[in-house]
């Protein structure tokens, strides 16, 4: 038996104290198996975590990981034209080979920014599952389903595959990837489609992912057409449930907050995303102050531009007091909440805390930086100062993927150049 101790630092306690201890990790099983005083345990191989601050790995509830080669493509408009003029334009475009060099991007992104489990929704899914078990990171996947523009038949193909996608990939990288039955969302996947395939992903007991109440445009057809909010629609054709969480949920009323509390959906809150799309200012305190169980995502590269949980949290913190319009909104602890505990309760993943039992899946922060001094509040650190350049060391299953910021599961300037070779390939055709 392995055992890796990481040690000489501070650790970010579940009730999200802080201490110095050292973490023991059992490495044949992935699990902590000890958090204690330091030197009082020992381990075959070590980690120096000296001033540092091991925080749990931090989970990107809602991304398109593969959307880094799209980086920076398009800008500055609003996402119905985004998407029509730019996005999905190029995306009709992509290969398999473009998507696994996408995905390799965003995952070595993701390891250098401590982040050690996400939440995917794309297409060429066995590549995005091919690049999560060579990164060594924790997923949820799936295939997304759109049906609008398409005839019926593949329209009905489109959505199977989301069903079949799922149960293919459900437990592989040894269970380090979990899936999800994806329609894109409630305004893009027909509502015969939704009465068909709702049921069956019910009852084969796959969670559901899906975008719902991102921007107001969506929000009018659902009201004009059903006679009733987006969330009761989707409510109404089984959709909400403890395993299923949406992605954005900018423009949800009371009732829908309620019925998001009630049913025990999740939401993944992509402040970023929201704020470069003007798609709107989520009530995120209000969720949590409901009781809804909330994570946080990043959404693909093209909206936010980079796939950093740590701007991330910063984002979620300044936009959550001015949607609360309170300052004492989206409290950094409630902000460290979501980004770690909240998301892997999303994603069904025992991770997001540091103790014994759970999944060894951590990062290192660096404390000893200018911009980190001094040291009045570390969780507040974490939120509004920290950066991703920041983490020295990540974990995840109990594997050491960086080290003193060497990315380990992967030839870091490879990945670069191929993504790069790929990105630029790739809008030329759509050029064409
Ligand atoms: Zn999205």
């Amino acid at each position: 038996m392995s055992e890796l101790l990481v040690s000489g630092g501070r650790v970010l306690r579940p009730d999200l104290t802080v201490e110095r201890a050292d973490v023991l990790i059992d490495q044949s099983s992935g699990d902590i198996a000890a958090v204690d005083e330091p030197g009082a345990l020992a381990g075959d191989d070590e980690l120096d975590a000296s001033g540092g601050l091991v925080v749990p790995g931090l989970v990107n509830a809602h991304t398109h990981v593969a959307m880094t080669l799209l980086r920076g493509y398009a800008d500055d408009k609003p996402l119905d034209a985004w998407l029509q003029e730019d996005i999905w334009p190029v995306e009709a475009e992509l290969t398999a080979d473009d998507v696994r060099a996408g995905a390799e991007l965003g995952l070595v992104e993701m390891i250098k920014s401590g982040t050690t489990a996400l939440s995917d929704m794309y297409f060429h899914v066995d590549e995005i599952a091919g690049a999560v078990e060579q990164a060594g990171l924790r997923a949820v996947l799936g295939h997304t389903a759109v049906t609008v523009g398409k005839d019926e038949e593949a329209a009905r193909e489109d959505v199977q595959q989301s069903l079949d996608v799922a149960e293919r990939l459900d437990g592989a990288a040894d269970g380090r990837i979990r899936t999800t039955f994806q329609p894109h969302s409630l305004t893009t996947v027909g509502e015969e489609f939704l009465r068909e395939f709702v049921p069956a992903a019910n009852d084969a007991d796959r969670p559901i992912h899906l975008h719902a109440n991102e921007t107001s445009d969506e929000v009018g057809p659902i009201v004009d057409e059903h006679g009733k909010r987006p969330l009761e629609y989707a409510d109404d054709l089984g959709v909400l449930g403890p395993d299923t969480w949406i992605a954005h949920g900018v423009h949800v009323d009371e009732r829908e907050i309620e019925l998001l509390a009630d049913t025990d959906t999740g939401v993944a809150h992509c402040p970023a995303s929201n704020m470069k799309l003007a798609s709107g200012m989520a009530p995120v305190q209000d969720l949590l102050d409901a009781g809804v169980t909330v994570g946080l995502g990043t959404d693909g590269a093209a909206s936010n531009n980079d796939l950093s949980m740590f701007d991330e949290m910063r984002d979620a913190a300044m936009i959550g007091k001015l949607a609360a319009e309170d300052a004492s909104a989206m409290a950094a602890a409630s902000v460290v909440e979501i980004a770690t505990a909240g998301g892997a309760e999303l994603l069904g993943f025992d991770s997001g805390r540091i103790e014994a039992g759970a999944n060894a899946d951590l990062a290192v922060v660096d404390l000893d930086q200018p911009h980190l001094t001094p040291a009045h509040d570390l969780v507040s650190h974490l939120v509004y100062a920290a950066s991703a350049s920041d983490v020295r060391h990540t974990v995840c299953d109990g594997t050491v993927l960086m080290r003193d910021r060497d990315v380990q599961p992967f030839d870091e300037a490879a990945v670069v150049q191929r993504a790069s070779e790929h990105a630029t390939a790739l809008v030329e055709r759509a050029a064409e």
